[in-house]
């Protein structure tokens, strides 16, 4: 265990004001010590995180209280270095960030922060909250019971069908992603001139045909689980211009 003294007290407070579990964190003790030791460049991720969680926490409140029939509950993040477990699965570097429904939880890796800029080449501190407002999307989604219903779904259908629907599942989530920096915009005044291009150019590295022209491979549309770098922009405009859940319907859309 490498963290102690103030370090140790900063994170533990980070967790408890921002809802964000840190035990992975802590429970570092069986690991190398090189992989365990919590850098400056960790606490800064973990910083950041817990504003953007906060933020989204604010915003998504405010959403419900005018478009949803009941309150909304925040997800908890879980923030991890190296590997951690999660009902969905074990959480790595190589698995990234994501939302799962079992635990209400977001798994994300300290380390993805340098992968966000350094590899998928998306510079920006609006870029890295755009990754965790999307994974709160996938709570949003869930607390809708619309991760549910289409997850149930795509138990029973073939591959091809399953990803297609994952797509929708994805681009849904970028289009709450765009209600959620068109609020924090209202609420917060917190964009800042080029932050929505950090957003949309990181929705934009991130689409699946970019994902695997990046890896020398060609893109294959029915192996898409998050959709086109294109459709990922889109519906994330779509959000940010409307501020409208009903408009997010991916599912009932013809063209995605
Ligand atoms: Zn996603």
């Amino acid at each position: 265990m490498q963290i102690g003294g103030l370090g140790l007290l900063a994170i533990l407070a980070l967790g408890y004001f921002a809802g964000i579990d840190v035990t992975p964190l802590l429970e570092q003790s069986s690991v190398p010590a090189s992989s365990a030791t919590i850098t400056q460049a960790d606490k800064r991720a973990g910083m950041f995180v817990s504003v953007t969680l906060a933020d989204t926490e604010e915003v998504w409140d405010q959403v419900f209280r005018a478009q949803v029939d009941g309150a909304y509950r925040p997800a908890t993040l879980v923030l991890y270095k190296g590997v951690t477990q999660s009902p969905c699965g074990g959480a790595s570097g190589a698995t990234g960030p994501f939302y799962c429904p079992g635990d209400r939880k977001i798994y994300l890796d300290t380390g993805f922060f340098i992968t966000l800029s350094n590899q998928l080449g998306a510079k920006g501190d609006f870029a890295a909250a755009y990754v965790v407002a999307h994974e709160v999307a996938h709570h949003v989604q869930n607390e809708l019971g619309i991760l549910g219903k289409a997850n149930s779904v795509r138990q029973r259908v073939n591959q091809a069908e399953s990803n297609a629907i994952s797509v929708r599942i994805e681009l849904q989530a970028d289009c709450y992603a765009g209600i959620w920096a068109r609020q924090a915009e209202r609420q917060f005044g917190s964009l800042e001139q080029g932050d929505l291009q950090e957003a949309i150019h990181a929705a934009r590295q991130i689409g699946d045909d970019t994902l695997q022209r990046n890896s020398g491979r060609t893109p294959m549309p029915h192996t898409f689980t998050h959709g086109t770098s294109m459709q990922r922009v889109r519906w994330f405009e779509v959000g940010y211009q409307s501020g409208d859940l009903t408009a997010c319907d991916t599912f009932s859309a013809d063209q995605l």
